[in-house]
């Protein structure tokens, strides 16, 4: 039972979290999408972004570096004369964190989240030209309000956002509204797709005119609810419905894909073109195999066989890790066969991937605490995909992250 505990908590944590850590282009992936597929481009937290030449990312959590495929070498995008990239004169620096940073149409864009709101912050690719084009939620914030922006994606001029708004009700009550919503990176219009009540949200898959998302009941638990024992019940886990959802621009409707619960998830890894790939999820390890669902004819599908205990999931450009036996496996998509991934055996783990490499980190160093291990020292490392290809372990190592 403490087993299925743990993997249900590490499953909904991936859930929220992984589902929207996809990244940007990896082999096969045109770096210009087209229209008619899908993307689950970009991004987790403090994670980097990609353009056709290189990695965008932040140093020491504030400063915004380039590292450049073609000749290896990392710069701070700031032109200011003299400057030692240290304090917030720095052109480089950003305000927020964490900072969340997208690459599209040729501009580098940041959203840092201060006081003064939720900016959305444009650069040209070389860092210059800073300019803020939109405070994101502003029409719902209010004073003493917090915002957080929880989950976006990117698909051509198009940014999707999950924001959360927490304000003080007259009556000193927390209250908090989630919201869906939309900016058109050409024109700098927001717009509210979908606000879920309660419910929690996360974004699988965009497209400009279509998103889909998943939505999950965020159930009221009595106090008896909180004991491990019974919120890992299978009377508990079955009340809480989850729903794979679908808004299309069309009729600005909302329509139920697929409703599971969270006994038996069905969770959404991405969609692509007209397909969305769904994993089966169970407490028993019985059923997690891969099917598809055709958006058109709504047929289901099985393109990968129940037959490997899936513990963890997250998409990766054109393949999905899936977490079996204590370690990452990269399945293909849309075929979901097993492919070469043999950079994971000496500890690198897939940070994104490049035009024609990946950006891979590394452990360098960790305390044990309590029980736990915490990292202290990580290493960035960029490898093209011929040598890894190849098995050549030809990493170049640009960034040491150190962690207080
Ligand atoms: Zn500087």
């Amino acid at each position: 039972m403490k087993k299925g505990f743990a993997h249900i908590i590490g499953f909904f944590i991936l859930c929220s979290f992984l589902l929207t850590s996809c990244s940007g282009p990896l082999q096969n992936r045109p770096s210009v999408v087209t229209e008619d597929q899908w993307v689950s481009a970009d991004i987790f937290s403090l994670k980097g972004t990609c353009s056709e030449k290189g990695y965008y990312y932040l140093e020491n959590d504030y400063f915004l570096c380039f590292f450049d495929e073609s000749t290896k070498k990392k710069t701070v995008l700031c032109a200011k004369a003299g400057c030692k990239h240290q304090d917030d004169s720095c052109y480089a620096y950003t305000i927020a964190l964490p900072s969340f940073i997208f690459f599209s149409n040729g501009k580098l864009y940041t959203i840092e989240v201060s006081d003064e709101g939720c900016k959305l912050i444009q650069r040209d690719e070389d860092g210059s030209n800073r300019e803020e084009k939109l405070r994101l939620m502003n029409d719902i914030a209010i004073e003493n309000s917090s915002i957080t922006i929880v989950d976006y994606k990117v698909c051509k001029n198009c940014l999707y956002y999950q924001g959360n708004v927490l304000m003080e009700t007259m009556d000193g009550e927390l209250s908090q509204k989630v919201s869906l919503r939309r900016v058109n990176l050409d024109t700098f219009q927001e717009e509210e797709i979908y606000s879920p009540d309660k419910n929690g949200c996360s974004i699988v898959s965009v497209q400009p005119n279509k998103m889909i998302f998943h939505e999950f009941d965020a159930p009221e638990q009595t106090e008896n609810e909180y004991d491990p024992e019974v919120y890992n019940s299978e009377e508990f886990l079955t009340k809480n419905t989850m729903k794979i959802q679908i808004w299309e621009e069309k009729d600005h409707s909302i329509r139920t894909l697929l409703e599971t619960n969270r006994w038996e998830t069905l969770g959404a890894i991405c969609a692509e073109e007209d397909f969305l790939y769904i994993l089966n999820w169970d407490e028993g390890h019985q059923k997690n195999g891969v099917q598809s669902l055709n958006l058109n004819t709504m047929e289901m599908r099985e393109v990968m066989e129940p037959k490997k205990a899936i513990d963890n999931f997250y998409k990766l450009g054109n393949y999905v890790m899936f977490y079996i036996d204590q370690r990452w496996t990269s399945y293909s998509i849309p075929d979901f066969k097993e492919t070469n991934c043999t950079i994971f055996s000496d500890g690198y783990q897939i940070e994104q991937g490049t035009q024609n490499g990946y950006i891979v980190t590394k452990v360098l160093e960790k305390v044990s605490e309590g029980g736990f291990d915490r990292i202290t020292k990580q290493g960035y490392y960029y490898i093209s995909r011929e040598d890894m290809e190849k098995g050549e372990p030809n990493y170049t190592e640009f960034y040491v992250r150190s962690y207080d």
